[in-house]
C-alpha cells in the first residue's frame, strides 16, 4: 500500500502540473494521508514517559508484569478454544495480522486496558452489557482513550464463559466519543407492536394493507391529493421511509389519475426503480409488469396494462425522445430530487418547460431534505408539501482519532456492536463506496466470524448496491430471525433511496465514490470522496426510524465540522455532458448556455461535450445536430459507442459491431476463474487472444462462438465463461453470487445486441456482416473512439494522443504483454495507476483517414 499511497501522491502532484485543480475533491489517499497525520500528532502529545508504553498506555513495571500474566492467560485461553474447535481454519485475532488489519500492540494495549478496569477496584455492573456499553461511550468523554467500561466484564466471576470468549474473539475495539444526540421528531416512545398470533392469521395481503396504514404519508393522504388536486406543481418533502416514493403514486391511482394516462415516477438509480417497483405490486396484489412496471436502461418490464411506472430519471429523459409533450402520462413525480444526478436536473428544465403547455400533467418533485425553498423557487414558487417525518433520536459517536483504514474500523465497530448489544435488539447498516468494497467487506466479516460457531450470535451478511442481482436483493428485506442480527452492507442507495426496517446502527465511515471530471482534459474518474455534512446527516437519520439509533461516524468531529461540505455537488458540475447535450440538441434544445438549469454546469465542460460531439461530427460548425448525430441519439449508449455503431455502417460490419458494444455495454469481467483452475481458466481465455487480435475483438469472439452454439451452457461452461444453469444453492454461497451476475452477463449481452439490431432497423443501417476483415471492424470501432488513442512510450507506458496524459494498459487485458504501437481504448480506471481496459491495437494512417479535423492539428 506504501507503494500505492506514493504512486497517489505522484498522479494527484501531476494532476496538479496539468492544472487540475478544477477537481473540487481530493483522493481518498490523499484525505487519508491528511487524517493520519492528524493522528501521529494527537499521539505524540500522548507521549511523555517511553516507559513500557503501548499504544498511548503507560504503566509501571508491576502492571507490566501482571500485564504479561495476562498475556498469558490469554494465549492459553485461546488455545483451549482452538483444541475445543479443532478445525484448520479456526484463527484467532492475531492471524489477521497477514490482513494487515491488527496490531499486536494495540491489542496489547487492550488487554491491559481490560486489566486495570478488573483490578483497579471500581465498581461493577456485570449484569447489564447494554450499561455497559452506554457508560464506556460516555466515558470516553471524560477520561479518554482508555477510560472506557465495554471491557469491564473480564475476568468477573459472574459471567458465563461465553462472553467472556467475546472479549477474546474480538480484540480490536475503537474508541468512540458520544458527541450529540439528533432530536427525534414525532417518535412515540413504544413503536406499535402486534400480536403475534393475530398477524399470522393474516394474509399477506391483508397485512401490507394494514402495514400501508402504519407510514407516516397516510394520514395526510386526502391533505396530499387535494394539494395535488388544486397545484399542477408541488413539491414534497418528507423523510426517507415515510411513504413518498411507495404510497404517493398508489394514492393518485386510488384517487383516478390513472384513468387519463400513466403515473410515471423518477429514481436516480435502478435498483430502486425495481425494488420500489417491486413492493408496490405486492402491496397492490398485481404481478410486476403488469399494472405496476418499471424501465431501466436496456430492461423494460412494462406492458399494456402498466398504469404506475417506476424508471430510472435517464429513461424519462430518453421517452422525451419518441414523446416530447409526455402524452401517456397524466402525472410525473420526479422522485429523490435533492440527489440532483445530472438526468435529473436535466429532467428539471424539461418538465417545468411543458408543464406550460400541458396545463393537465401533475408534476411532484419530491426530496427527502429539507432544502425544498430551492426547488419551489425554480419552479415559479410551487407550494411545499411536508409530511411531518417520525424519527426517534439518534445518538452521534465520532471517532476520538481519525482512523486510517476505514473499511476495516467499519469491520470491527460492526463486530464490536455485534458481540456487545443483545442480539435481536437491531440491526446495523454499514455505508460503503461500492460493490469491491463491500464484497471486501463481506469475505472479512465471514472470515472473522467463521469457526465461531455459538460463541457469538448469528450475524447475517446483507450487501446490496446496484449490480447486485435482483434475487439477492430481496434479502435486505427479509426480517431478521430471532436471535440473529443483519448486517446490511451498503452504498449510498441505503441513504435514501432505500428504506431497510430495523436498523438501529448506522456506522458511517464518510466517503462516497463519486465522478469527477475534468473538462480540460475531458477524462473522467470515479472518485472515493468525503461525503457532505448533508449525507451524513441523512446516514444517521437511517438509525432511528423504528426505534432510538446509534450512529458511529469514523471520523472525528473536527472533521465533521471543519472538513465536510455543507452539501454535495450536483452531479452537473462534475461530469462529462457529451450524452446530455446529444440528446438535449436531439430535443431541439440548441441554445445551451441558455438551457434552464437549476444549477448550471461549468462553462468549460459545455465547450467540451460541444467539441467532442463536433470530432464525432453529431454537431457540425454551428452546432447543429447532424445527420450523424441524429442518428448517434437513438442509441442509449455514450456517443463514442454509438458512433461506433452508426460508423460501421461505412465499413459494412454491423452485425460484428453491435456484438462488440454489447458486450462492452455489459461492463465487467465475463470470465470465470476460480481458484483451483486458475491457469486452466486463463488458457481459456486467451484463447480468445489469439493472434494478439485485441480486447474488442475478442470480446466479438466470444460472442460469436456462444451465438454458434446456439448459446449453450456447456460452452460457456468449458470456457470457464459463466454458463445459463446455476443451481440454486450455489446461488446462496458468497462466490455463487459473481458467477450469477456472469449468468446474466452473457445473457444480458444478448438481449443488449437485440435491442441494438432493433435500433439499427430504425436508423435505418442494414445489418451487415464482414467477419474476416478485422481491420474494418477495428476502424468502426476507431471511427467512435478515436479520442481515446494512446501511444507506446520507452518505458512500456502509453502517452494519450490529445491531451498527453501517463496511462497503462491493464493487467487483464490481452495486449499486455505485446504492448502495440498505437492503442485505442474503451475506458480508463484509476486503481494503483491510470490504466486503459478493452484495448485494441491501431495504425496511426486510421486517426488521419478517420478523424482529420481532430488530428491534422496536432503536428
Ligand atoms: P420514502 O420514499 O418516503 O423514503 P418508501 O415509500 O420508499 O419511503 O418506503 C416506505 C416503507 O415501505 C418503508 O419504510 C419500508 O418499510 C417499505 N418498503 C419500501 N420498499 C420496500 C421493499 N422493497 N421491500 C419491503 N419493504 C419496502
Ligand atoms: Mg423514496
Amino acid at each position: 500500500t506504501k507503494r500505492e499511497e506514493e504512486e497517489a501522491v505522484r498522479r494527484s502532484n501531476a494532476l496538479e502540473e496539468d492544472g487540475v485543480d478544477t477537481l473540487r475533491k481530493v483522493s481518498r489517499q490523499e484525505y487519508l494521508k491528511k487524517r493520519e497525520q492528524k493522528k501521529l500528532e494527537e499521539l505524540r502529545d500522548d507521549i511523555e514517559d517511553e516507559q513500557y508504553l503501548f499504544d498511548g498506555v503507560k504503566l509501571s513495571e508491576a502492571e507490566y508484569r501482571e500485564m504479561r500474566y495476562k498475556k498469558e492467560i490469554y494465549n492459553l485461553v485461546k488455545k483451549r478454544s482452538e483444541e475445543a474447535d479443532n478445525t484448520d481454519e479456526y484463527r484467532m485475532p492475531e492471524a489477521y495480522d497477514q490482513d494487515g488489519g491488527v496490531n499486536q500492540e494495540k491489542r496489547f494495549a487492550v488487554a491491559l486496558q481490560r486489566y486495570r478496569d478488573t483490578s483497579g477496584g471500581e465498581k461493577m455492573n456485570p449484569f447489564a452489557e447494554q450499561e455497559a456499553w452506554e457508560e464506556h461511550q460516555i466515558a470516553f468523554k471524560f477520561y479518554g482513550r482508555h477510560a472506557g467500561k465495554a471491557t469491564l466484564k473480564y475476568g468477573s466471576k459472574n459471567r458465563k464463559q461465553n462472553s467472556e470468549d467475546y472479549q477474546f474473539v474480538f480484540e480490536d475495539q475503537i474508541d468512540f466519543i458520544k458527541a450529540s444526540v439528533m432530536e427525534g421528531v414525532n417518535f412515540e416512545e413504544d413503536p406499535p407492536t402486534e400480536d403475534l398470533e393475530e398477524s399470522m392469521a393474516k394474509s399477506v395481503f391483508e397485512k401490507l394493507q394494514e402495514d400501508r396504514k402504519t407510514l407516516p404519508m397516510y394520514p395526510y393522504r386526502d391533505e396530499l391529493l387535494q394539494a395535488v388536486y388544486d397545484h399542477q406543481v408541488l413539491v414534497i418533502v418528507g423523510e426517507t421511509g415515510s411513504g413518498k416514493t411507495t404510497q404517493i403514486p398508489q394514492y393518485l391511482h386510488e384517487a383516478g389519475y390513472t384513468k387519463r394516462g400513466m403515473i410515471g415516477c423518477t429514481q436516480p438509480r435502478r435498483v430502486a426503480a425495481m425494488s420500489v417497483a417491486a413492493r408496490v405490486s405486492q402491496e397492490m396484489g398485481v404481478k410486476l409488469g403488469h399494472e405496476v412496471g418499471y424501465s431501466i436502461r436496456f430492461e423494460d418490464c412494462t406492458s399494456e396494462k402498466t398504469i404506475l411506472k417506476y424508471m430510472t430519471d435517464g429513461m424519462l429523459l430518453r421517452e422525451f425522445l419518441g414523446e416530447p409533450d409526455l402524452a401517456s402520462y397524466s402525472v410525473v413525480m420526479v422522485d429523490e430530487a435533492h440527489e440532483r444526478t445530472l438526468s435529473t436536473d436535466i429532467l428539471f428544465g424539461l418538465v417545468k418547460d411543458i408543464t406550460r403547455f400541458r396545463p393537465d400533467l401533475k408534476l411532484l418533485i419530491s426530496s427527502a431534505t429539507l432544502d425544498a425553498e430551492k426547488f419551489s423557487d425554480y419552479f415559479d414558487s410551487a407550494p411545499i408539501f411536508k409530511i411531518p417525518g417520525r424519527r426517534f433520536p439518534v445518538e452521534i459517536h465520532y471517532t476520538k482519532a481519525p482512523e486510517a483504514d476505514y473499511l476495516d474500523a467499519a469491520i470491527v465497530t460492526a463486530l464490536q456492536i455485534h458481540v456487545t448489544q443483545q442480539p435481536g435488539d437491531g440491526d446495523i447498516l454499514v455505508f460503503l463506496t461500492g460493490q469491491e468494497e463491500i464484497e471486501t467487506a463481506e469475505e472479512i466479516l465471514k472470515h472473522r466470524t467463521r469457526g465461531l460457531g455459538t460463541k457469538i450470535p448469528e450475524l447475517i451478511i446483507c450487501p446490496i448496491y446496484a449490480n447486485l442481482p435482483t434475487e439477492l436483493q430481496a434479502k435486505i428485506f427479509e426480517p431478521t430471525p430471532e436471535g440473529a442480527r443483519k448486517v446490511v452492507l451498503a452504498t449510498n442507495i441505503a441513504e435514501t433511496s432505500l428504506t431497510i426496517d430495523g436498523i438501529k446502527y448506522v456506522i458511517d465511515p464518510g466517503f462516497c465514490k463519486m465522478k469527477s471530471y475534468n473538462p480540460r482534459t475531458g477524462m473522467e474518474s470515479l472518485l472515493v470522496t468525503p461525503i457532505s455534512k448533508a449525507s451524513a446527516n441523512q446516514r444517521s437519520g437511517r438509525s432511528g426510524r423504528t426505534g432510538p439509533g446509534k450512529c458511529f461516524r469514523l471520523y472525528t468531529a473536527y472533521n465533521y465540522y471543519n472538513d465536510l461540505d455543507d452539501n454535495t455537488v450536483p452531479e452537473i458540475q462534475r461530469t462529462n455532458l457529451a450524452n446530455v447535450v446529444l440528446s438535449l440538441k436531439s430535443l431541439g434544445i440548441h441554445d445551451l448556455l441558455n438551457f434552464d438549469f437549476m444549477d448550471p454546469p461549468p462553462a468549460e465542460a459545455l465547450l467540451k461535450a460541444l467539441e467532442l460531439l463536433f470530432a464525432l461530427s453529431a454537431l457540425n460548425k454551428l452546432g447543429e445536430l447532424t445527420k450523424v448525430g441524429r442518428r448517434m441519439a437513438e442509441f442509449p449508449l455514450d456517443p463514442m459507442l454509438s458512433k461506433m455503431i452508426v460508423a460501421s455502417e461505412k465499413y459494412q460490419c454491423s452485425d460484428e459491431v453491435i456484438s462488440i458494444a454489447a458486450m462492452l455495454s455489459v461492463g465487467g469481467s465475463i470470465f470465470y476463474r476460480p481458484k483451483d483452475k486458475q491457469v486452466h481458466a486463463d488458457t481459456a481465455r486467451m484463447n480468445f487472444h489469439t493472434g494478439n487480435v485485441g480486447d474488442h475483438t475478442a470480446l466479438l469472439k466470444i460472442y460469436s462462438s456462444w451465438k454458434e452454439t446456439n448459446y449453450s451452457t456447456q460452452w460457456c461452461y468449458e470456457n470457464y465463461i459463466q454458463a445459463t444453469a446455476i443451481l440454486e444453492n450455489e446461488v446462496m454461497v458468497p462466490t455463487g453470487m459473481v458467477k450469477l451476475d456472469w449468468v446474466r452477463s452473457m445473457k444480458r449481452a444478448r438481449d443488449i445486441r437485440d435491442q441494438l439490431e432493433g435500433l439499427l432497423e430504425r436508423v435505418e443501417i442494414e445489418l451487415t456482416s464482414n467477419s474476416n476483415d478485422l481491420d474494418a471492424i477495428k476502424k468502426a470501432i476507431t471511427a467512435g473512439f478515436f479520442p481515446h488513442s494512446a501511444k507506446l512510450q520507452k518505458n512500456g507506458s502509453y502517452r494519450t494522443v490529445k491531451y498527453p496524459q501517463t496511462v497503462y494498459i491493464h493487467p487483464s487485458s490481452g495486449l499486455a504483454q505485446v504492448l502495440p504501437r498505437w492503442v485505442v481504448y474503451h475506458e480508463l480506471v484509476l486503481t494503483t495507476k491510470e490504466y486503459m481496459r478493452q484495448v485494441t491495437e491501431l495504425k496511426p494512417d486510421w486517426l488521419v483517414e478517420i478523424a482529420p479535423h481532430y488530428y491534422q492539428l496536432k503536428d
